[in-house]
């Protein structure tokens, strides 16, 4: 067995990127690739560092983070922990910022899986040896917030024209994520519409709760399999505003900045310290890779992906891309997204002096009218029935499930473009929309108002760790 390329004395468990690493060089290894990020250019420097101000007393950051209990989180918080420690050593037990939690459950079964693996990390040897974690707040968020208390409307596709008009929608049930996701044809779609919502939820968060830093913890891995995935779900428009880490948020009040910290480490090499680091018993529903474990290095090669590729969603195929490349030919992981992170927001399309309009679903700024441009490449228009034949046929459809829904579908159309406004979509959303039977959702209202609206946040009792 050979020994770890960088200290030459302890035995090599891992190897990544042509070289090997025993356990703590490994930790190292990435660790500082994170802090590297978190301490990249003034701002955020700022945002993280201890400084003191004039009279003394010091400033503290304001930080939140997406947790999802998944390697990429549980790892990020690991290293945010060892900066703390070494800021509180070094400081006499002042440390630079405070970091807020946010995790989006989607169920009472979720919720609980969170609340357990967390009581399980506030009560680890690992992290509560000392008081550090009184530095750290969980906020568990039901994913419902998203529809509870709001205006509501009804958005809906045009069958021909694929332009949108909302209608505010009023009926007593409550509408839910779940409701809303059921109505999808794919999974392609459903992870789609759920990842909107768990990041405006969680955006909405930050800028509540005056944050500067909104931390996500996505590996280049992920990064770059969600460049592709936009490029490829007509959305290529928007990568550059997803990985931008140089402006505020304007979307969401202007007052954090969106940081990737993790985005110079590969998922194998964050599932790599999870299971060195011992992390692997807090993961809520995920499944680690154990690619770059030397001693399982034989049994990693004749394993094959058992799911079947019809049934994986673009981001899912893409990733699989990743997976068969990543090992020896980790730069093409790296290049897609140093090619992404170069980028420009297409404002060229815009005419002079016009600015964006924004989704009424994504919030994605519009550069050019996906409806044009969906009109020109399909032909939807039917031919008239001109034969008794036809007609025949013709009232046999109607009957059928298929003419049954598409009658309501006109029905509905004619209320919503008779009672509605028209409001703007993008392509993507057009497209996901366009998908849906009924071609319609509901939706809350984006607006200044909604983004004040209170989030349902499950009260930690004290003995589930809110208060340490
Ligand atoms: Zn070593
Ligand atoms: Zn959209």
């Amino acid at each position: 067995m050979d020994n770890c390329q960088r200290c030459k004395k302890q035995r090599a468990v891992i190897k990544s990127r042509k070289e090997t690493f025993c356990e703590e060089c490994f930790a190292k290894f990435v660790s500082l690739k994170q802090r590297k990020r978190m301490m990249g250019d003034d701002f955020y420097r700022d945002v993280f560092k201890v400084s003191y101000n004039k009279d003394g007393t010091h400033g503290v950051g304001k930080v939140a983070m997406g947790f999802d209990f998944q390697s990429s989180s549980l790892v990020a918080l690991d290293v945010i922990i060892q900066v703390l420690r070494e800021q509180n050593r070094q400081h006499r037990g002042k440390v630079g910022f405070e970091l807020d939690l946010v995790s989006i459950y989607k169920d009472e079964e979720n919720l609980n899986q969170f609340k357990n693996s967390w009581q399980e990390i506030i009560s680890s040897e690992r992290y509560s040896g000392d008081d550090i974690l009184n530095h750290i707040k969980i906020h568990l968020i039901d994913v419902n917030t998203f529809y509870n208390d709001k205006i509501l409307r009804q958005i809906l596709v045009h069958n021909i024209d694929f332009n949108a008009m909302a209608m505010k929608w009023e009926e007593d049930d409550k509408f839910t994520v779940a409701g809303l996701l059921k109505l999808c044809p794919n999974r392609n779609t459903r992870n789609d519409f759920w990842n909107t919502i768990v990041q405006h939820t969680v955006k909405k968060f930050a800028m509540q709760s005056h944050c500067s830093v909104l931390i996500w913890g996505h590996s280049m891995t992920r990064l770059a399999d969600q460049i592709l995935g936009m490029v490829i779900k007509g959305r290529g428009a928007h990568v550059a505003s997803s990985l931008d880490t140089d402006n505020f948020d304007v979307s969401y009040g202007g007052s954090f900045k969106n940081l990737y910290p993790m985005k110079d480490i590969l998922l194998s090499e964050i599932d790599a310290y999870t299971i060195s680091q011992g992390l692997e018993s807090y993961l809520v529903d995920y499944t680690l890779r154990r690619s770059l474990l030397i001693a399982e290095e034989d049994a990693n090669k004749d394993k094959t992906n058992s799911m079947l590729v019809k049934n994986m969603t673009i981001n899912e195929l893409v990733r699989k891309y990743y997976d068969d490349m990543e090992g020896e030919y980790s730069n093409i992981v790296s290049t897609v997204l140093r090619t992404g992170d170069k980028l420009q927001t297409p404002v060229k399309y815009l005419e002079e002096g016009e600015s964006a309009k924004k989704c009424s679903v994504c919030s994605n700024a519009i550069y050019s009218d996906p409806s044009l441009w969906l009109r020109s490449i399909t032909v939807i228009k039917g031919h008239p029935i001109e034969t008794e034949e036809e007609q025949v046929y013709y009232n046999q459809w109607k009957e059928s499930k298929v003419g049954i829904e598409t009658e309501q579908y006109m029905k509905l159309k004619d209320t919503v473009w008779e009672n509605g406004e028209a409001i703007p979509l993008c392509y993507g959303c057009t497209i996901n929309l366009n998908g849906i039977k009924g071609k319609n959702i509901i939706w809350p209202k984006n607006d200044k108002e909604e983004l004040q609206n209170v989030l349902d946040e499950y009260q930690l009792t004290d003995d589930e760790g809110e208060d340490i």
